[in-house]
């Protein structure tokens, strides 16, 4: 059987376009190297914030926003539970760049934001640590919160094959051959040909741009998150948000307490560059790995400083502007490529997959994509 579209990667952003590729009557191929959702990649860890007033750049709320009204509609047509609105916390220090684009965005976008000065933030915030002569200020976005990672990729998973989509797990894609009519999609297995094809593996992506003389660098980093016994009656979900922290130690972020899980913390601006294929998976296996975000709950949230409950580790996949790439290949139309969430893609999945499942139809698209385009670097093709 030929395919009209083959997506290599069945993970956040594969699984999310597939459906919608399915949806809009495509026939649709997805493969995965393990059985999504898995703990080999990008989407580990159980949880991820979704916000629409964006600090990394007003640019992202239509996307945001579009995301946002898709996992509702994804929820109340699965009746799964995927999204809790628990709001979310920022804090920085006055005159931080993130907090002032984050205020730009919602007034842009006329979208609910409550500003706090250092005094305000220190008294509808008691269990954030705030030292009086200290210069923190925040914002809270009442509509944000978390999004439940497996929920979400399953019900992805199995309305896709609802709607005709074809899965196949546990089979590494290893090669790819581009004729002038057709891609085939090469497994130890099976060889598989479509029309065109997604290429959508994550932090396996950068094999992929070498084969496709694609000059773009990806880093794969290695990320630790942590869950840590917390005061219930100041962290859990009912009575504390979602949070990202600017600090001199370096940009945090974290959810409360989720029927007793502890809050859980992770590092942005932290994590070592790896190889997909071989690196420590363990938490704890480098000292700094429960360090660093220990001392982070010491100093600004001391009642959530307890026991670690359990630690794991995650990938992102940098870009240098640390912006998406999702666009068709320069020279090979039939082959589209979407990586480099750069640490910040989950809550967009739904968004990208619907519009990029508008552009692979031809369709005007629901989001504008391209922001994520190639053309915004200066080389794209090695040889050229
Ligand atoms: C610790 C951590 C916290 C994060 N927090 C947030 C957050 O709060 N909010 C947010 O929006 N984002 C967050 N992110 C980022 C977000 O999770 C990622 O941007 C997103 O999951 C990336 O999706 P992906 O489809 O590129 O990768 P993945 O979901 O990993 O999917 C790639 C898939 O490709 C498959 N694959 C790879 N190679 C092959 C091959 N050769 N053949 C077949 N299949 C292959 C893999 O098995 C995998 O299933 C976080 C990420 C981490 C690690």
């Amino acid at each position: 059987m030929k395919y009209d579209v083959t997506v290599i990667g069945a993970g956040t952003i594969g699984l999310a376009t597939g459906y919608y590729l399915a949806k809009q009557g495509a026939t649709v191929l997805m493969i995965d190297a393990y059985d999504p959702p898995h703990q080999q990649g990008s989407h580990g860890g159980e949880t991820r914030l979704i916000r629409h007033a964006y600090g990394e750049g007003r640019a992202y709320t239509p996307l945001a926003l579009r995301s946002q009204a898709l996992w509702n509609q994804l929820q109340i047509e699965s009746e799964v539970p995927l999204f809790k609105k628990t709001g979310i916390l920022s804090f920085a220090k006055e005159n931080s760049t993130f907090i002032n684009e984050i205020k730009q965005s919602a007034s842009h976008y006329q979208l609910p934001l409550t500003m706090y000065d250092h005094n305000e933030l220190k008294y509808n915030f008691p269990s954030v640590h705030l030292a009086d002569k200290a210069t923190q200020i925040g914002c809270f976005e009442s509509e944000s919160g978390v999004l439940f990672v497996d929920q979400c990729m399953k019900t992805y998973r199995r309305l896709a094959q609802a709607e005709g989509a074809d899965l196949i797990v546990n089979q590494p894609v290893t090669d790819l051959v581009i004729d002038q009519d057709d891609v085939h999609v090469i497994t130890q297995a099976q060889q598989y040909t479509s029309q065109q094809v997604v290429i959508a593996t994550g932090a396996w992506q950068a094999q992929w741009f070498d084969q496709l003389n694609l000059a773009i660098p990806l880093t794969p980093k290695r990320q630790v998150i942590g869950w840590f016994d917390a005061d219930p009656d100041l962290f859990d979900a009912s009575v504390f948000p979602g949070f990202t922290a600017e600090t001199d130690e370096g940009l945090f972020y974290g959810f409360p307490s989720m029927d007793g899980s502890g809050v859980k913390l992770g590092r942005h601006d932290y994590g070592m560059p790896v190889d997909p294929n071989q690196f420590e998976r363990d938490f704890r296996y480098y000292p700094e790995d429960e360090h660093i975000l220990r001392s982070f709950l010491e100093k600004w949230m001391p009642k959530a400083a307890g026991k670690l409950k359990k630690g794991k580790t995650c990938l992102y996949t940098m870009t240098t502007d640390e912006d998406f790439i999702i666009d068709q290949h320069p020279h090979h139309k039939q082959v589209w490529l979407a990586a480099g969430f750069s640490g910040h893609g989950f809550k967009f999945a739904s968004g990208i997959g619907e519009s990029l499942a508008d552009r692979i139809m031809q369709r005007e698209s629901t989001v504008d994509l391209t922001m994520f385009g190639f053309d915004r670097f200066d080389k794209v093709i090695c040889n050229d």
